[in-house]
Parts: structure tokens; C-alpha cells; sequence
């Protein structure tokens, strides 16, 4: 077995480091941190970007991290991203405002809205980050955010807070990345079904000088039909007949219609 190349060695590294720092991340998927989750913001470290623009991770997540890459510690999350709320919040839908436009499903990163078009929406309060991404894309302005289970924010010490209670809130951030990364591969695969079928579409068409090829087969795979059914018959009218001919008859009329066929198809392409 060949061993790993420098390069591989690094990427492997790297991609350690990501999982790591992630795991420290409250998964809200927020993107106050100014990427699209907490994964991209993770990514970001790893390659030295600053470690205090977690706003739902606060104080506690900047030690965390801080400890973790060993460099000193910013005494709080960085104002130009946000003010980390004192509770966990929870969307919250007012279900007979809403007119089932689906808009808030497609921006929720975690899942945690199901509904379908024309129906009434409705939050999995269990599976909501309160990351307030569904909020703004409502047009009739139908959802709230407020206080949700009483779980912290993140589990990092020191906190005020049971064992029990940093453990939910720890359980509730791998639920979150869990459903995130899987929702991000279900879209990516959408994409790519979507790319695929496009390229389909708008696969060329024919050039003139396929299209001509294929009447020129139809015409030849037609005028040996009739030469043969012609041959035949003025045998026939002889009184006499002609193996040869009657069984070549099937196999000719089936390469005429195939040939026809190709030809039809093409003109639908
Ligand atoms: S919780 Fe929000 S701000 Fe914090 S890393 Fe995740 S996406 Fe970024
Ligand atoms: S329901 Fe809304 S607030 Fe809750 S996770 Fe989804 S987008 Fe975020
Ligand atoms: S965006 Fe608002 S109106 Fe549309 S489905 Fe969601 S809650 Fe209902």
C-alpha cells in the first residue's frame, strides 16, 4: 500500500482540525458569523480566521476554541456580528395566518419545519436551532421567535448550569449538524439531478448532416422494401414463387420501419 503524500497528510490535518473545532460549535446554523453554517465558519478558523464571531456560542465558545487552537482567548464575540442572546429561542408559526408558500422550508437549514404547498406549516420544536433564518422569507410575516426549551446555549464551562442541561444542549447541537449536513447533501444532489437534466436539454440538435444521413437510411431501407416486394410479386404472376425473397420480406420491412422511426425521432429532438 502506498503511503500518503505530504499533500494528503495536510488535507487530512486540516480536515482533523475542522471536525474538531466544529464539534465545539453550537450548530445553530445561523450564519451571524457571516458564512453559510457553522461548518464554513469552522473551515475558516482552521485557516486562522478569528475566533470570535460565534454570536449564539458566546463567551463560552470563544475558551473553548481558544483552549483548542491555543491562541489567546478575545474577551467577547465581535459587536459587528451580533449580541448573543441571554435564552434559546424557537421559531414559532401563527398557523392560521399561514398560506402554505413553503418559503420558509426551503431556508431552514436544520429541517425543522415540515408542511407542504397550500398547507398549514408547522415548527418541530425539538429540531429548531432558533437560528431566524425562516423569519424574514415569510411573506405574510406569520412567524415569531421566542423563548424556547430551557436548555443553554452551548455546553462549554464554566457555566452556571446542571450537567443534565449542558448535555441537552450538547445533544441538540450534534442533532442539528446531523440534519444540516444532511439536508446540505440532499440539495446537493438535487442540484446535480437539475444540472444533469439541463445539460440534457440542451444537448445540440442534430446537424443537417446527421438528419440527412438518416433520411438517406430510411429512403434506401424503403426503396429495397418495394424492390423486393415488386421482384416478388412479378414472380408470383408467373405462377411461381421465391423462398429467397419471402424470407427476406420480414426482416427488409423491419429495417424500414426501424429506419423510419430513427428518422421521426430525430425530428422530435
Ligand atoms: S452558530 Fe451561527 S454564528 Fe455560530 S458558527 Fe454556527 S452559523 Fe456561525
Ligand atoms: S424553524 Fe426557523 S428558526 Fe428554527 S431552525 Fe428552522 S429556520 Fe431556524
Ligand atoms: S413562509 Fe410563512 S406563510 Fe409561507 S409556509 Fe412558512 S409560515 Fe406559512
Amino acid at each position: 500500500m502506498s503511503s500518503p503524500t505530504p499533500n494528503s497528510r495536510i488535507a487530512t490535518v486540516t480536515i482533523d482540525l475542522v471536525d474538531r473545532i466544529d464539534a465545539l460549535l453550537p450548530q445553530t446554523q445561523c450564519g451571524l458569523c457571516k458564512t453559510s453554517g457553522c461548518r464554513p465558519y469552522a473551515e475558516q478558523m482552521a485557516q486562522g480566521e478569528a475566533i470570535n464571531h460565534c454570536v449564539p456560542g458566546g463567551i463560552p465558545t470563544i475558551q473553548a476554541l481558544a483552549h483548542l487552537l491555543q491562541v489567546q482567548a478575545p474577551e467577547q464575540v465581535d459587536p459587528d456580528y451580533g449580541i448573543t442572546p441571554s435564552h434559546r429561542l424557537v421559531a414559532f408559526i401563527r398557523e392560521d395566518e399561514c398560506i402554505g408558500c413553503t418559503k420558509c422550508i426551503q431556508a431552514c437549514p436544520v429541517d425543522a419545519i415540515v408542511g407542504a404547498a397550500k398547507l398549514m406549516h408547522t415548527i418541530i420544536e425539538a429540531e429548531c436551532t432558533g437560528c431566524n433564518l425562516c423569519v424574514a422569507p415569510c411573506p405574510v410575516d406569520c412567524i415569531d421567535l421566542v423563548p424556547g426549551a430551557d436548555i443553554p446555549l452551548t455546553w462549554h464551562p464554566p457555566q452556571n448550569e446542571s450537567a443534565d442541561a449542558l448535555q441537552q444542549a450538547k445533544n441538540r447541537a450534534d442533532k442539528a449538524r446531523e440534519r444540516f449536513l444532511a439536508r446540505n447533501s440532499r440539495l446537493a444532489l438535487a442540484t446535480e439531478a437539475l444540472a444533469k437534466r439541463k445539460a440534457e436539454k440542451a444537448k445540440p440538435a442534430l446537424t443537417d448532416a446527421e438528419r440527412s444521413a438518416l433520411m438517406i437510411a430510411a429512403a434506401m431501407a424503403r426503396s429495397q422494401l418495394k424492390k423486393a416486394e415488386k421482384q416478388l410479386s412479378a414472380i408470383q404472376a408467373r405462377g411461381e414463387t421465391s423462398e429467397v425473397l419471402l424470407a427476406q420480406l420480414p426482416e427488409l420491412r423491419a429495417a424500414a420501419q426501424a429506419a423510419q422511426d430513427a428518422l421521426e425521432k430525430s425530428a422530435l429532438a
